[in-house]
């Protein structure tokens, strides 16, 4: 048994936002009271949460966890401890695995890894197509029945109108989401950042914002065709926005998702530094505007990292031949703090829905402080003074902008199944 003590607790499902014991017995949490009131718990473990936040557990719903096949940049083990290091309770692994995740024997694969090496849950996320190569409908089925929370072909976009059709179809009979990197390769083509006054400056490619938007627009149109839910990954353009949010106006089954570096930095700050290129680009800086405000009123589903860890070997190189991605995990909450909260955007409340209920929303779960649910709990700080360093990451890999970045607040303490997965 855990008994946290005396902690701010923050459940967006309950709008709870009051001094609270909580009481985990294994894996479930046994009871929730008023600060200082469980007295009985005897033999329980305790946690003193005092001065801090005790929210549900975080959910990453966009990460790359490189196994199998790219062990030298991350493993499921390595992975999942630097997610447990950022407050992350559960985290859904792309397919873009080598091989790809496009069958049940490569779902049971990562699930069992996860089972034996994780430190936290993982939820993987099947190919749309087989080997995400834009041809055949993977089996998708299958996969579900191996432990798959979605479909996508992330890394690209689903090829053509008709696959997301047929993909679309079947997901709305299987009631899966899918996850689209909305990239039109016709626009993006040869491109390495945004298309703008900074990528003229530095003489790289750049693609604009509609080869997001432009893709964005034919799903849309396919998710209202085929009646499916359809998630846009790491949304970056303002344009794209008005989409989602038109959708949803219209009563699609439309939902997305924004990354820290999206609402944190812009095209204006990439060097010829590689640890500034990922894919979609770092936008403008009235796209940043758009998704802060997105993220206020409701029209962003979630927070996601696209953790996407590359070795230094491959991603130490020019600007140009470096692979696109950033690490994600460790940053996330603290960057979240800073550009959200601290900044008056928006309430610590909404923060935290974008960390848990909005991403449990969009795979179909369940995530809230209640008895009988699961004891998942992300225990942070508002002020507690930090600087990351990315070479005490538990990633293996250090491609990050935000190294040596100083902080106000960050994760304290990760609990999964009632275990402590990680504490600061
Ligand atoms: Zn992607």
């Amino acid at each position: 048994m855990l008994l946290i003590r005396k902690g701010r607790v923050l459940d967006p499902a309950s709008k709870t936002d009051a001094p609270r014991d909580i009481l985990l017995d294994g894996e479930r949490i046994a009871e929730i009271a008023g600060a200082g009131k469980i007295t009985h718990a005897n033999g329980a473990q305790t946690f003193d949460a005092t001065g801090l936040i005790v929210a549900p557990g975080f959910i990453d719903m966009h990460a790359h966890l490189r196994e199998p096949g790219q062990e030298n940049s991350e493993t499921i083990e390595t992975g999942s401890h630097a997610a447990a290091r950022g407050g992350f309770t559960a985290i859904c692994c792309m397919p873009n695995t080598k091989p790809v995740n496009d069958n049940a024997s490569i779902t049971r694969f990562i699930v069992d890894r996860a089972k034996a090496f994780g430190h936290v849950r993982v939820w993987p996320i099947g190919a749309a197509s087989v080997g995400s190569n834009g041809e055949a409908i993977s089996d998708i089925a299958a996969m579900r029945d191996a432990g798959i929370v979605a479909v996508s072909d992330d890394g690209k976009p689903i090829a053509s109108a008709k696959l997301a059709r047929q993909i679309m179809d079947y997901c709305r009979s299987l009631d899966i989401p899918v996850i689209e990197h909305a990239e039109d390769v016709s626009l993006a083509a040869g491109a390495v950042m945004r298309e703008g006054i900074a990528s003229t400056r530095l003489g790289l490619a750049g693609m604009p914002a509609a080869a997001e938007s432009v893709c964005v627009a034919r799903d849309v149109q396919v998710a209202e065709l085929t009646g499916a839910h359809l998630h846009i990954a790491h949304l970056s353009a303002k344009s794209s926005l008005a989409q989602v949010r038109f959708a949803k106006q219209n009563g699609l089954r439309v939902t997305c998702e924004v990354t820290p570096h999206h609402f944190t930095l812009i095209d204006e700050d990439v060097t010829y530094d590689s640890r500034y290129k990922m894919n979609p680009p770092l936008a403008a800086r009235e796209d940043r505007e758009a998704l802060l405000e997105g993220l206020a009123d409701g029209t962003v589903d979630a927070i996601a990292t696209d953790h996407a860890p590359h070795e230094p070997a491959i991603k130490d190189v020019e600007f140009d031949k470096a692979p696109f991605g950033i690490l994600g995990f460790e940053t996330a909450l603290a960057l979240a703090l800073e550009q959200l909260v601290h900044s008056g955007r928006i309430p610590l409340m909404r923060m935290v829905e974008l960390f848990t209920t909005g991403p449990a929303r969009v795979l179909g779960k369940d995530r809230k402080l209640a008895v009988g649910e699961p004891a998942d709990v992300t225990i942070f700080s508002l002020d507690r003074a930090w600087t990351y360093n990315v070479k005490d990451s538990a990633s293996k890999s250090r491609n990050s902008p935000f190294d040596g970045c100083s902080f106000k607040g960050g994760p304290v303490a990760t609990i999964v199944g009632g275990k402590i997965a990680c504490k600061h």
